[in-house]
């Protein structure tokens, strides 16, 4: 069975994430960092079902504490990079605190995470990583402009990563979403998700199923010959 790691899967987008995989013969290592109490209720959720399934705490901003991470779970068949965090700020206001925040649990934690996850991978010349970006990485976001460097880093970690690890037999993809509805987008209005529906040609908001079917796509031995790739999953938002 392979074991698959997926980080920030105590809500949302992770958590979708995890009960896909569960449900399609993965063991699954739920991620979280903060939010124990719902990873824990996720966790036996899925074992309930007679799925494998365990939980593990990280702050992933922490070099330390991915490597204390992969201490504790071992090696991993497939690592998807799914957690971080949003902010809605005008550029002109960003702190430096901002900026670093956004970028070390966006980006520089899928970094860590790698670094770590990948000696295992080699070794057995086999190996996914699944990068979850986001459409504002693709195309930038108004008011989201270290969000959206940190979204365009994790497509340039793909793709070069994607490069350097295919003689190992790894694939490295990258998943874009558009608007999902998770805590993340929770702060916005009925209004505001009106109008985000009106301008996507499915006229429909994703959810995190949505995004766990791309994921799943990706793992499968028969996407052996993807790499590199960003995949939209935005209903068209982005074309
Ligand atoms: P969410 O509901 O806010 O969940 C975020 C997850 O990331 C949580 O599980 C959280 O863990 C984890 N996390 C945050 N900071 C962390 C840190 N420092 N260390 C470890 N884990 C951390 O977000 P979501 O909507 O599911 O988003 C998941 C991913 O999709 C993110 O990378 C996001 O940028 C991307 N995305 C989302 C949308 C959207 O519309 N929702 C669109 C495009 C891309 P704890 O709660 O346990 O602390």
């Amino acid at each position: 069975m392979k074991k698959v790691l997926i980080t920030g899967a105590s809500r949302g987008i992770g958590a979708g994430c995890a009960r896909v995989m569960a449900a399609n013969g993965y063991n699954v290592i739920i991620h979280y960092n903060r939010s124990g109490q719902a990873a824990g209720q996720l966790c036996a959720e899925l074992r309930e079902k007679g799925f494998s399934a365990s939980v593990v705490q990280a702050d992933l901003t922490d070099s330390a504490q991915v490597r204390a991470m992969f201490t504790v779970i071992g090696s991993v068949d497939i690592l998807v990079n799914n957690a971080g965090i949003a902010q809605s700020k005008l550029f002109t206001e960003l702190t430096d605190e901002d900026w670093d925040t956004m970028i070390a649990a966006n980006l520089s934690s899928a970094f860590y995470c790698c670094r770590a996850a990948l000696p295992y991978m080699i070794r057995q010349h086999w190996g996914r990583i699944i990068n979850i970006s986001s459409m504002w990485g693709q195309i930038g976001g108004s008011c989201e402009v270290h969000y959206s460097a940190a979204k365009a880093g994790i497509i340039g970690l793909t793709k070069a990563l994607a490069m350097e690890e295919g003689p190992s037999g790894i694939t490295i993809n990258c998943i874009a979403p558009g608007v999902i509805q998770t805590d993340m987008t929770a702060h916005l209005s009925e209004e505001d998700f009106a109008a985000l529906r009106d301008e996507t040609p499915t006229g429909t908001l994703g959810t995190p199923d949505d995004i766990a079917r791309a994921v799943l796509f990706f793992a499968a031995d028969s996407a052996s010959f993807i790499t590199g790739q960003v995949l939209g999953v935005n209903g068209g938002f982005v074309i």
